[in-house]
């Protein structure tokens, strides 16, 4: 190698020298042309052309193989070397690089002396192309068919694929060889530009079709120029209607000075804006939510449209169910209040008198407990029905939750107007419901509170109804009550008692009295009846009338009723065996303590405890007890029996007093309510019921306890009638154990 360069640095040295045709050692250049005939030719051409060489080709052997023809094209390769951007490559009529450009390095990944006699169909020509190219050049190079420029994919060093936009020359030297020159732009960058573009349409094209938006381009002025809909069902009119047209003829007046407004804002704002608007569309009302973007170079906006009808039902349902009952479909207390505030507003501006009224439907529970919820649910629908028929448009009806319903008369100056709707309301629930074919009746209980005499604030007026309404209950309910300062006075003496009844019994404040009872015709004790009393720190002593209720209602009766259970058991006992009788203990029951399931369990416990026998307890038991008709009612009535525990029906006369109660249920004992037995000496009435009901309750095999026995005349009258037992003041009040022990020692003697 170390000779070749020498001698091309002479030949160069020869070349440079003078512009005369040289000729170089014969012998040199046949043995570097067997040593490396390329690499010789490279290194010229590289060093510019050397003419005489090509005379010594044209006379040598292998001068096929070195056919060089090469002009002396100075000023044209300065200037393509002086474009380096662009790659520029000359061929020879064999297509063998003669000139290879810095920009062709850059573009094919070869050096100028790796390419510089290769052949252009084994450099940068892909294998499927060679034959085509190799034609094309020998058309031109022979029939001077022209090669067009064109866009081509050729091929880089590393195989990498490389599109260019190729033009090509063909120069004639001065030896009459025909010289291609091939001009090339890389496009691989404009190419990955557009197939970027192409791929970012393809991808939006995908989107707009899954995605079920609507999409429209528009001038600032509202002119659609373009949409893309993936259902065409979604728009308003058909594209035909709409494309280049302004908006404002399309839309109804209303949405588009919407659009509008909202498209002046983006513009001015530069930051996305949205807004819902609805429109009527073939399938129904719709409604939409529009986002819009100012496409700012181009004097568009972009705005995409989505329904979100869907969405505004569920938030609509959400709103309602909120605000309204789902059963009744009525305002619920939430909304109830609400309005009745605002009434409240409204009344005190005008000047006017308002009107709270609270309703509850008497004994519904039994009809949920008997009947089963869904009827229940069926009563309340109707009866919400109903009570919407009697109110005027502007009054309200809601539903307060359970049973309870609330209606608001606005504006009325009259005493009487509440009145009158009170009765209408009661009247409207006097025909009887028709629920699953059955006739049911239903009462309910009114309180009424007046604004601005009976509160000022809806909590106040609302509390004060319901206050008034507990009095209508207790008035015997299917009525209404007014509510009077009286009867908060009496609520809040519940509300300090059921205080004060929490824990009561852990700190030991109730005791058990006992009311001795007298065989009638011996005047001889047969047992007693325990009575609770509760002496509190606070309030003294609560009457059991007073406090038992409460003890119902929140529950608290089922411990307490087993505290007197406990007690009294073990009283008994400790009575039985002092006196040495077969003395009997009647305890009362709530309704409250059947619906403890521990119940039964409870009171075998107890008389296992105390060794007594079953037929010394006697349960007292009401008619509310079994009105309620629940299952577990029947169940616990029928195995109380089966352990010979006594039955008792207490107050008998008092309640619906229902005879088919008596048959029904295996009951021992009747005790005719003292409210009667009162009566028996100077009301005919009242003599003639005792008498019946002893004379009817023998018939059924029960024995006959008269209670609140005060005089000799009444215990001689009941003795005329047969009655059993009795109790009372003539013998005795309730009294403590201690006391009954000695005073049944003292009678006994
Ligand atoms: P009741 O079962 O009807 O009890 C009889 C009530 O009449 C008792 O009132 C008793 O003191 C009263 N009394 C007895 N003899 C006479 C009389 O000659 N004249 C008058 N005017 N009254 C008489 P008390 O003790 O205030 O009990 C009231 C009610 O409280 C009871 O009515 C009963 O229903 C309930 N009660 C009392 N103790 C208990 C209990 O331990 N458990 C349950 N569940 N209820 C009870
Ligand atoms: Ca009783
Ligand atoms: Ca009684």
């Amino acid at each position: 190698m170390f000779i070749i360069k020498q001698k091309i640095n002479k030949l160069i040295f020869f070349k440079l020298d003078s512009n005369y045709h040289k000729y170089c050692n014969h012998q040199h250049l046949t043995s570097l042309k067997f040593k490396d005939a390329k690499r010789m030719l490279y290194a010229y051409y590289k060093d510019k052309q050397c003419n005489y060489w090509t005379r010594l080709m044209d006379s040598s052997k292998v001068c096929n193989m070195l056919t060089h023809q090469y002009v002396t094209n100075d000023p044209l390769h300065q200037l393509f070397d002086a474009v380096k951007a662009i790659s520029v490559q000359g061929y020879d009529e064999e297509r063998r690089v003669i000139y290879w450009n810095e920009g062709s390095e850059r573009l094919y990944g070869y050096s100028n002396e790796e390419a510089t006699g290769q052949k252009l169909e084994d450099l940068i020509i892909p294998e499927p192309m060679r034959d085509l190219v190799i034609s094309a050049h020998s058309d031109w190079i022979k029939n001077n068919i022209e090669i067009p420029a064109s866009e081509i994919t050729l091929c880089h060093k590393n195989g990498n694929d490389i599109t260019v936009f190729s033009s090509h020359v063909m120069f004639t030297n001065q030896y009459n060889n025909k010289q291609m020159y091939c001009i090339d732009i890389d496009l691989t960058d404009v190419r990955n530009a557009q197939a970027q573009a192409l791929f970012k349409e393809h991808m939006l094209e995908t989107i707009f079709e899954a995605i079920p938006d609507l999409f429209f381009l528009m001038k600032d002025d509202g002119t659609i120029l373009d949409y893309h809909a993936s259902n065409k069902n979604d728009l308003y009119v058909s594209p035909t209607q709409f494309i280049g047209k302004n908006m404002v003829e399309i839309l109804p007046e209303e949405v588009a000075s919407k659009f509008q407004t909202h498209i002046d804002k983006v513009i001015q704002q530069k930051t996305m804006v949205n807004f819902e608007y609805e429109l009527l569309m073939p399938h129904g009302l719709t409604y939409f939510e529009a986002r819009v973007s100012h496409l700012s170079e181009y004097s568009q906006v972009m705005i995409i449209i989505r329904d979100i009808t869907e969405q505004h039902k569920s938030a609509e349902l959400i709103r309602h169910q909120a605000y309204f009952d789902s059963l009744t479909l009525l305002p619920n207390r939430f909304l109830a209040l609400d309005r009745l505030s605002q009434i409240l507003l409204e009344a005190e501006r005008n000047n006017e008198k308002a009107a709270v009224i609270f309703l509850d439907l008497d004994d519904f529970k039994k009809v949920n407990d008997s009947l089963g919820h869904e009827v229940g649910d069926k009563l309340l629908i109707e009866s919400a029905h109903r009570l919407q028929q009697v109110l005027r448009k502007e009054d309200t009806v809601g539903r307060l939750g359970g049973d309870e319903f609330i209606v608001l008369l606005r504006s009325f100056n009259d005493h009487h107007n509440a009145i009158a709707i009170a009765e209408s309301l009661l009247k409207l629930f006097r025909e009887p419901f028709q629920i699953d074919g059955r006739e049911l009746i239903l009462t309910m209980s009114i309180g009424i509170a007046i604004y601005p005499k009976n509160g000022n604030c809806a909590s106040d007026l609302l509390r004060n109804a319901d206050t008034a309404m507990y009095q209508a209950k207790a008035l015997g309910r299917n009525t209404y009550s007014f509510f009077t300062t009286e009867m908060n006075v009496i609520m809040q003496r519940r509300f300090e008692i059921e205080e004060q009844m929490h824990g009561a019994l852990e700190r030991n404040e109730f005791e058990l009295h006992y009311q001795p009872q007298f065989d009638v015709k011996s005047k001889s004790i047969i047992g007693a009846e325990a009575l609770l009393r509760w002496n509190n720190p606070v309030l003294g002593n609560i009457t059991p009338d007073e406090f038992i209720p409460i003890a119902e209602h929140t529950g608290l009766i089922v411990s307490i009723g087993q505290y007197v259970m406990e007690q009294a058991l073990s009283f008994l006992c400790v009575w039985q065996e002092t006196a040495q009788k077969k003395y009997t203990m009647a305890i009362n029951l709530s309704p409250r303590q059947f619906r403890d399931t521990k119940l039964l369990n409870f009171i075998k416990k107890t008389l296992n405890d105390t060794g007594l026998s079953t037929e010394s307890l006697e349960l007292e038991i009401t008619e509310g007890v079994l009105m309620s008709g629940q299952s577990y009612v029947n169940k616990a009535l029928v195995e109380i029996n089966a352990l010979g525990i006594k039955l008792s029906m207490d107050d008998f006369g008092t309640g619906y007093s229902s005879l088919s109660y008596l048959r029904q249920y295996p009951f021992d004992v009747l005790k005719i309510d003292r409210s009667f037995i009162n009566g028996i000496t100077h009301s005919k009435d009242d003599y003639n019921l005792v008498k019946a009901t002893i004379a009817m309750a023998h018939s059924l095999g029960l024995e006959i306890v008269a209670e609140g026995v005060e005089t000799e005349e009444q215990l001689a009258l009941l003795a005329k009638l047969n009655c059993n037992f009795a109790q009372g003041y003539y013998f005795s009040r309730a009294i403590p154990a201690k006391q009954l022990l000695a005073f049944s020692a003292h009678h006994n003697q």
